[in-house]
């Protein structure tokens, strides 16, 4: 058994609250989420950061599924929008080394606030 928890969460071990799934990606919602729709985007196989990504397809993969989910929860609507943000690294502030997007929105992200 794997100790990564993403990795667990892939292989269905823990729950999850999944809103996407294909061959080489899926995509769950955050335990603690810091904006209304706040998603995780994690490739199936283990890659510990975006540092480490070198597979063309998989950074394709990850990117299509951002696209996709974010259209899924209504954020490319024109007056819409959305933030995606990867974590890399103890000076990154990555708490989980398994290669995730942030995918955050539904609130306004802009700073300063307009
Ligand atoms: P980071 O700090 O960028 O590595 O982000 C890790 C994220 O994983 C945090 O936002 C956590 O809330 C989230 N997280 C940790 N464990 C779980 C879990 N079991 N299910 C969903 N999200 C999780």
């Amino acid at each position: 058994m794997s100790a990564c928890i993403f990795c667990r969460i892939v292989a269905g071990e823990i729950p999850a609250t999944l809103v996407f799934s294909d061959d080489s990606v899926v995509a769950f919602r955050d335990v603690n989420p810091q904006a209304p729709v706040h998603v995780l985007v994690v490739p199936r196989t283990h890659v510990d950061s975006l540092a480490d990504l070198r597979d063309g397809a998989t950074a394709a993969a990850l990117l299509g599924a951002i696209r996709t989910i974010a259209e899924a929860e209504g954020l490319t609507a024109p007056a819409r929008g959305f933030r995606v943000v990867a974590n890399t690294g103890p000076e990154g502030g990555q708490s989980v080394d398994h290669l995730h997007f942030h995918l955050l929105g539904g609130r306004n992200l802009a700073w300063p606030p307009g």
